[in-house]
């Protein structure tokens, strides 16, 4: 018992280096996916001292219904550097890709491979491989595809290969096939919804224009900033499923499990560096 327990400790010592700190990048296909799927938990990671890095894999330049190119593209640039500044994470990069147009080519596997060796990623979280959008379906496969290429040197030879395989993990995700998400993880946001839902609240042409705009609400977005941030705020309430519910028992016990309102929860992929659930618990914040 005590002798895996010093494995487990040392895996982890290993791990986080001599200074305890993890490196972690949330990969996503659009210049605010990574907030909406990670914004709480990337929150908690740099107030823990951590550093996190977003990356779009495209520019966005097709996320609106009345402005579009590179003028959007501009745009949505400026509301991630917002966005980041209050979460508080190290870096917001995009890609220039074009939005709504992705394929998992070579050469956007080339750009994945450098942005995880370049940040030296202990955590790379990205999207499962089956969503309603082919963008954030690509995202996932191209992100798999570069799990192994990151340790193998004759590849992007340009950027030092990464001595250790990266833990890969997925969003959570509501689709059913082939396999319905799994929440090996489960964080609490309750404490930082706020500054989850402010960071959401910088993506003004996203939740307050384009979005409310394909659900044919646009009329009800109010006008005034704070009434809209606050209905912002009630719709991203989600319920818990009963798998979320047992893995939020299990990490924070049923009385505490109880109290809690916000979530973000994350499945292990079977690509990358393994750890056991006891790992993942010590390494995700609470
Ligand atoms: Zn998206």
């Amino acid at each position: 018992m005590q002798k895996t327990g010093l494995i487990l400790l040392a895996a982890a010592g290993a791990l986080l280096g001599q200074e305890g700190k993890l490196r972690i990048i949330a990969i996503g296909a659009h210049p605010d996916d990574c907030d909406i799927k990670s914004g709480g938990t990337a929150a908690k990671f740099a107030r823990a001292g951590h550093a996190v890095k977003f990356l779009s894999v495209t520019n966005g330049d097709a996320g609106h219904q009345g402005e579009g190119g590179g003028m959007l593209a501009k745009r949505r640039h400026a509301e991630t550097q917002e966005s980041a500044r209050r979460l508080g994470i190290a870096e917001y990069e995009v890609l220039d890709n074009h939005d709504g147009e992705l394929t998992p080519t070579v050469e956007i596997r080339r750009q994945i491979i450098r942005a995880i060796r370049r940040w030296n990623a202990d955590i790379v979280l990205a999207p499962r491989p089956n969503d309603y959008h082919p963008d954030h379906r690509y995202t996932g496969v191209l992100v798999q595809d570069a799990a192994y290429m990151v340790v193998v040197p004759n590849i992007c030879p340009d950027v030092p290969p990464l001595r250790k395989n990266p833990i890969f993990i997925y969003y959570q995700d509501g689709f059913q096939k082939p396999s319905p998400f799994r929440p090996d993880v489960v964080v609490a946001i309750d404490d930082i919804w706020d500054t989850k839902v402010n960071a959401l609240d910088a993506h003004t042409s996203q939740f307050y224009e384009w979005l409310p705009w394909v659900d044919g609400r646009l009329e009800q977005v109010p006008k005034d900033p704070a009434a809209r941030k606050k209905q912002l705020g009630g719709q991203r309430v989600q319920p818990l499923s009963a798998a979320t519910r047992a893995t939020l028992e299990r990490r924070y016990g049923a009385d505490r499990a109880k109290q809690v309102r916000y979530v973000e929860s994350f499945e292990l992929c079977e690509y990358g560096r393994q750890p056991s659930l006891e790992e993942m618990d010590k390494l995700f914040p609470k």
